[in-house]
């Protein structure tokens, strides 16, 4: 039996996870072979991580870029330079990677966590303001998915309370809001290299930022504070060994300089989607603010099921079929339904630093976060790629549109 249904084909759609949808080639491969030739492998000595730094640096519009061995790794990295008193509290939001809440513990920092907005999954000044309390030492904000946060009033929150913001940019490379990159807006910015991130090695991280005492505090945190090229240098405080290798970095400045490229086509290629979904009943396309960019790690879809028959997991379940691998709810549950939140399982059997909270900051129950209950019960997150064409779009509009038809109540 022969069909020639258009819904019928199934398309490969290019993966993050391979080379069909990541962009290594002759740059990177040229700068990996001067790094094992030089037989440099260390930043400490070599050319490439300070390339990579510079050249983030001038990328981000920021004074300072360091390399850092992940994303996990440039939030330690934040958080110490915050260098919180152990019990302080840090506000963040419930829907983020793991890697961005560990460091808080390790560093003795409660993590409190803020409610999202249902469309977007960010944390808003609202939101976090409601998890401000006299104990709080920062505020990091994630920008989920490639929108960035309304970072205009979260300044003007941070500011008249006195508290610095770190942002995690893992997900959000080159979006701008007001003219500036997320990332360098509040104190710190922290970005992964992870593998499916916008540019990677692999694993690997950056931290910016415009402030000179944060800055030399991150460099020594990377280096087991020790001052490289200080007249006296000694070990200046507790810190690890964070640095990449010249490889790494010789891998990322081949990647940095592509960057600008994968960032437009994802956009590109978003906008299509959107244009092709409007006016669908029942789904929502991303709501972006005016003032800023949004670069698309992924592309969300929200799902309405009352409409919509089993929701953003019907839709999912029907896209798997035509090779469209969607995350359905996201990471499904909240961070602080963790097991680690949950039983609080940190240093021996300590508890720490939960043993020194305030009760209301670590009461983590579903029953306190509608909003992000509703948030990942609705999203639909379709993987998103530099190299989707036109006709990988139209293949994925076509796919959405006929799954809302099949599913419509
Ligand atoms: C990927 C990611 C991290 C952690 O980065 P790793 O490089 O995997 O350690 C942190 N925060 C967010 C939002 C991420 O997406």
């Amino acid at each position: 039996m022969t069909t020639t249904a258009q819904t019928e084909r199934i398309m490969m759609l290019p993966s993050d996870q391979d080379s069909s949808g990541r962009t290594f080639g002759a740059e990177e491969l040229a700068y990996v072979k001067e790094v094992l030739e030089s037989g440099t492998l260390t930043t400490t000595k070599g050319k490439f991580g300070k390339m990579l730094e510079q050249k983030f640096a001038e990328k981000f519009e920021a004074k300072y870029a360091y390399a850092c061995t992940s994303g996990s790794a440039a939030i330690h990295i934040a958080v110490a330079a915050i260098n919180p008193n152990p019990g302080d509290e840090i506000v963040t939001t419930s829907i983020t990677d793991m890697g961005a809440l560990a460091p808080l513990m390790y560093r003795g920092a409660v993590p409190v966590f803020a409610e999202v907005d249902t469309k977007t999954l960010n944390v808003t000044a609202k939101t976090i303001e409601k998890a401000l309390s006299p104990r709080t030492k920062a505020i990091i904000v994630t920008h989920l998915f490639g929108n960035p946060c309304e970072m205009d009033d979260i300044m003007a929150l941070a500011k008249e309370r006195n508290l610095p913001v770190i942002e995690d940019s893992a997900q959000t490379f080159l979006a701008k809001v007001n003219g500036k990159y997320a990332g360098t807006i509040g104190d710190i910015g922290c970005f992964s290299l992870q593998q499916g991130k916008h540019m990677t090695t692999g694993e690997g991280g950056m931290v910016v930022t415009n402030d000179d005492a944060l800055a030399r505090h991150m460099f020594l945190y990377i280096n087991k504070a020790w001052g490289y090229g200080d007249a006296n240098p000694d070990h200046y405080f507790m810190a690890l060994n964070y640095r990449v290798s010249e490889l790494q970095a010789a891998a990322a400045l081949g990647q940095l300089e592509k960057l600008e490229e994968c960032v437009q086509n994802r956009i590109r290629t978003a906008d299509i989607l959107t244009e092709m979904l409007q006016g669908i009943d029942g789904i929502e396309t991303p709501k972006i603010a005016e003032n800023a960019s949004h670069v698309y790690w992924k592309y969300c879809l929200t799902v309405d099921d009352s409409k919509i028959e089993g929701g953003s997991v019907g839709m999912a379940n029907l896209l798997k079929v035509k090779n469209i691998f969607s995350a359905p709810r996201y990471i499904v549950k909240p961070a602080f339904m963790c097991q680690v939140f949950q039983e609080k399982k940190t240093l021996g059997d300590s508890q720490f630093p939960f043993n020194l909270a305030r009760s209301e900051a670590i009461d983590y129950r579903m029953e306190n976060y509608p909003d992000t209950a509703k948030a990942l019960h609705d999203v639909l997150v379709l993987p998103w790629n530099e190299k989707y064409t036109n006709a990988h779009v139209e293949y994925i509009a076509e796919n959405v549109r006929a799954a809302v038809e099949t599913l419509r109540k």
